[in-house]
């Protein structure tokens, strides 16, 4: 395979080919100094996918600067998998598709061998247009929540969709990343693992620092000044007994899942109502927060469907400037702050 190619899309089979064929293995890249410049950049793969949604851009003018950028790859994939967090996981999976992405709509006589490698059947229609069996459109662009991309708005045509080479390739890039979340963590060996000790430490902190920032609260525990009136109002129910609706109890637990709180926090809470009962309250909580099943847990849901189930009480001026509970509680947390000239 023409090496660049190789190097911009290192997922390819020909790329792990081409690393092959020069000498590259996985031995050697974990612990080899001919190999340092792959392993920092396969490091600065994945600080790029934290720090910016994307992996960042390099130089590939060199042969040598092709065979670490395939190399990188692989390292990078072993940081993500030993870290072994979801969000780092999916954040990277988006990162590396995007960056394909951004790659191909340079390269256009590149996009069949990817979409091959990615399994995204498609064809050229007599004016250009890609096609694919409607299908095939579906499975790839069902993440897509624009109208846009509804199969009613598309030019379907004898159950095939044409689109151009934009359309496409956005849906190469949800392909790949569904792919890469798929194949990650991979299974790494101890004896890797201990190797790149220092690079994962690195990764985490920077993880941590990230998900600090993101979270509403900036990892600082929950204000109860700054909730909004809704799930206010929905706490001092459940607090004094009151039996809520599914749709109160699952906006008050998604929503303090999101702040940050852990399973005991929020148990905590519920176990101030006179009839508590925590064999009910914590396989509910469990099943919200997805720590039943390993995942990430509910989002919580907006205004719009708050008010559709009846529980968006009292809503005040700060309300009239948001369409989410959680817009509401950031707005409010970075008012206290500047109020108490933190
Ligand atoms: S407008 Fe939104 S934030 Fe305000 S009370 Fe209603 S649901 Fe809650």
């Amino acid at each position: 395979m023409d090496s660049l190619r190789a190097a911009r899309y290192p997922f390819l089979r020909g790329s792990a080919e081409f690393a092959e064929e020069n000498g590259g293995d996985l031995h050697a890249l974990v612990d080899s100094q001919s190999y340092a410049s792959a392993r920092s950049r396969g490091v600065e793969r994945v600080e790029s996918a934290i720090k910016d949604h994307i992996v960042s851009d390099v130089s590939l003018l060199q042969e040598y600067d092709r065979l670490m950028e395939v190399l990188s790859y692989p390292y990078a994939r072993m940081l993500v998998s030993i870290i072994g967090d979801r969000f780092l996981l999916k954040r990277y999976a988006l990162s590396e598709a995007s960056r394909m992405n951004h790659l191909l709509q340079g390269d256009p006589g590149s996009v069949s061998a990817v979409a091959q490698e990615l399994e995204v059947a498609s064809s050229l229609d007599a004016d250009g247009m890609i096609s694919m069996h409607f299908t095939d459109y579906l499975r790839f662009s069902h993440v897509m929540k624009a109208s846009e991309w509804k199969l009613i708005n598309t030019d379907l045509r004898n159950g095939f969709v044409h689109l151009g080479a934009d359309k496409f390739d956005r849906l190469l890039q949800n392909a790949l990343q569904e792919r890469i979340e798929k194949e990650l963590p991979l299974n790494v060996p101890p004896e890797f693992r201990s190797a790149l000790a220092v690079d994962v430490g690195r990764i985490s902190l920077l993880l941590n620092e990230t998900k600090k920032q993101l979270s509403p609260t900036g990892g600082e525990g929950m204000n109860p000044d700054c909730l909004p009136p809704c799930i206010k109002t929905i706490l001092a129910n459940a607090q004094n007994g009151m039996n809520l609706p599914h749709s109160a109890r699952f906006a008050l637990v998604s929503f303090l899942h999101a702040l940050g709180l852990t399973y005991d926090q929020i148990i905590a809470l519920f176990a101030q109502s006179p009839d508590f009962d925590e064999s009910k309250s914590g396989y509910q909580i469990r099943h919200i927060t997805g720590e039943d099943r390993g995942g990430e847990g509910y989002i919580p849901p907006e205004c719009a469907t708050m008010k559709t189930n009846g529980i968006c009480f009292d809503p005040d001026a700060t309300c009239e400037r948001v369409k989410h509970p959680l817009s509401y509680y950031r707005i409010r947390s970075g008012n206290f702050r500047k109020k108490d000239g933190q």
